[in-house]
């Protein structure tokens, strides 16, 4: 195997040897470096841009999804509170009962187009991946999508303008309570093209959309949570820990939620304790993000104790006081915290993240829970495997395709073959429907490139910090352009290779 990655460096490689070597078999664990696999930790902060945290004296935090992990038990209570909704409250046929909640049904970072009734995955350059449509709970064959969209895979900008992934013909689920949302639209557009029954797209978009609002709006999803913190909120101690760690250490820490004060003194009593509020220098609650980053209009208001509203004029924001609404512009008057002295963490690209890091400089850090579960895909030694071989057949094609006799062409088809039997299975692996959040084929995804444009670092967890010290710098690994030899001693093999310290980290957990 070392011999085939020196042979194929080669500019011209002879047919007859390439024919006898290159089957699968010899794809053996050789074409790995040793030791890769066990490079990949979950608890890694991972970074897009440099961030020295020595420099970092302020620390805010989003609570849902941020400073509050939730089981995933509640994505199927979600669906079918909503489920009910739609039939009980938009008149929707009662058949739609019979389709359960799927988990893992669908993944974070999808678009739907309205009008069509289509789920997809697209990539960082608006291309939709082949393979990754689905009407209702269907596949759709390749044909039929390049038909839908005027003989491209391509989706053109005015269907999806906007920093917040709300174009008018296609809407990107962001939230990760947005997997109820896109399972019940998958099950409900089922239901209506298995029975031939005529409906319009659009207001099933819009019905849905509604009835998980509900959920929200009415208060059940905080009634269930409150009612047993133990099964909904993970990792509690975790956050607890980390809020002591950067309080002990001297930082300053602030909290804006759209979530309303009882529902997170509640969460944050059961993590942290009763005495959460010392932490926190300043606390704000239905902020009304993304608006919150970008008008300047609505005025903070202050919460006495018992969750009423005080009508005084704000001029100063002050630790152990609630405050309400209020926007970015007066924050950042009141409390002189700017630029990157501050670093936020949020679960949610559009509405937690892009004004800060577009508009603001404050450094931002993205929580993405899902990078556990493609961590762990990942390190496997069979996803390596296929991997390092989807690239070396890759480049083996590349050097091939100049070659035109019919036994090389003969090679080629076989080897595309192969190349595409790979790629289904490294995507398989990760999720059957959609694969990968960060990846298509061959491209980051659409969520990917949104994740590396707006947030500096990102993590599984805010609990990642407790494995690094307060003065850590965090280099992003340089990646080689297009245009650039890969010169770094870490990048010759398969380029995942020395991550700082990651070594010794994968025995802390
Ligand atoms: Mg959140």
């Amino acid at each position: 195997a070392n011999g085939l990655v020196r042979r194929s460096r080669e500019p011209t490689v002879p047919m007859r040897w390439l024919h006898g070597c290159y089957g699968y078999q010899v794809c053996n664990s050789d074409l790995i470096p040793p030791g890769a696999c066990n490079l990949l930790n979950s608890s890694t902060i991972y970074a897009n841009n440099e961030v020295d945290l020595s420099t970092v004296d302020i620390y805010g935090f989003d609570y849902d999804y941020t400073l509050a992990l939730y089981s995933n038990a509640l994505n199927g209570m979600i669906y079918d509170k909503a489920k009910s909704f739609l039939i009980e409250h938009f008149k929707y046929p009662k058949e739609i009962h019979k389709y359960d909640y799927i988990p893992n049904f669908t993944v974070r970072g999808l678009h739907y187009d309205i009008q069509k009734g289509l789920l997809m995955k697209i990539d960082a350059f608006h291309y939709i991946q082949p393979g990754t449509v689905y009407r209702g709970l269907s596949p759709v064959p390749d044909e039929e999508v390049l038909e839908l969209f005027g003989g491209t895979y391509h989706v053109p900008l005015e269907l999806d303008s906007g920093f917040y992934g709300k174009g008018p013909k296609l809407k990107q689920f962001m939230d990760i309570f947005s997997i109820p949302e896109m399972t019940l639209l998958a099950a409900a557009n089922d239901f209506f093209i298995r029975n031939g029954i005529d409906y319009d797209p659009v207001h099933l978009f819009k019905d849905v959309s509604e009835a998980i609002g509900m959920v929200h709006l009415k208060g059940f999803m905080y009634k269930w949570i409150m009612e047993d913190l133990d099964k909904f909120i993970l990792r509690g101690d975790e956050t607890d820990a980390v809020l002591h760690r950067l309080v002990s250490q001297g930082k300053k820490l602030f909290l804006i939620t759209n979530s309303p004060f009882s529902f997170v003194d509640k969460g944050m009593r059961h993590m942290v304790g009763k005495d959460w509020r010392d932490f926190f220098d300043v606390v704000i609650v239905q902020a009304d993000k993304p608006h919150f980053f970008t008008d300047c209009i609505k005025p903070f208001r202050r919460l006495d104790g018992n969750g009423d509203l005080q009508w005084e004029k704000i001029t100063s924001l002050d630790k152990g006081q609630i405050y309400k609404q209020g926007n970015l512009f007066d924050f950042l008057r009141l409390t002189g915290w700017r630029g990157s002295r501050v670093l936020y963490f949020g679960d949610h690209l559009y509405s937690d993240l892009a004004d800060l890091m577009l508009r603001h400089g404050w450094r931002t850090a993205a929580i993405v829970p899902e990078l556990e579960p493609e961590t762990k895909v990942v390190s496997t030694h069979r996803y390596a495997l296929s991997l390092t071989w989807l690239q070396a057949l890759t480049g083996l094609m590349e050097r091939l395709q100049t070659h035109r006799d019919p036994e090389s062409k003969r090679v080629f088809e076989e080897w595309q073959k192969e190349r595409e039997e790979l790629r289904a299975m490294t995507k398989n692996v990760f999720n059957p429907q959609f694969g990968s959040i960060f990846r298509t084929c061959h491209n980051p995804t659409y969520f990917s490139r949104r994740l590396s444009r707006f947030s500096d670092v990102y993590m599984a967890s805010v609990s990642c910090l407790l494995n690094y010290d307060p003065s850590y710098t965090f280099y992003p690994r340089r990646t080689p352009l297009q245009h650039e030899a890969p010169l770094w001693m870490d990048q010759l093999c398969t380029g995942c290779m020395k991550t700082p310290h990651l070594e010794e980290m994968s025995q802390i957990r």
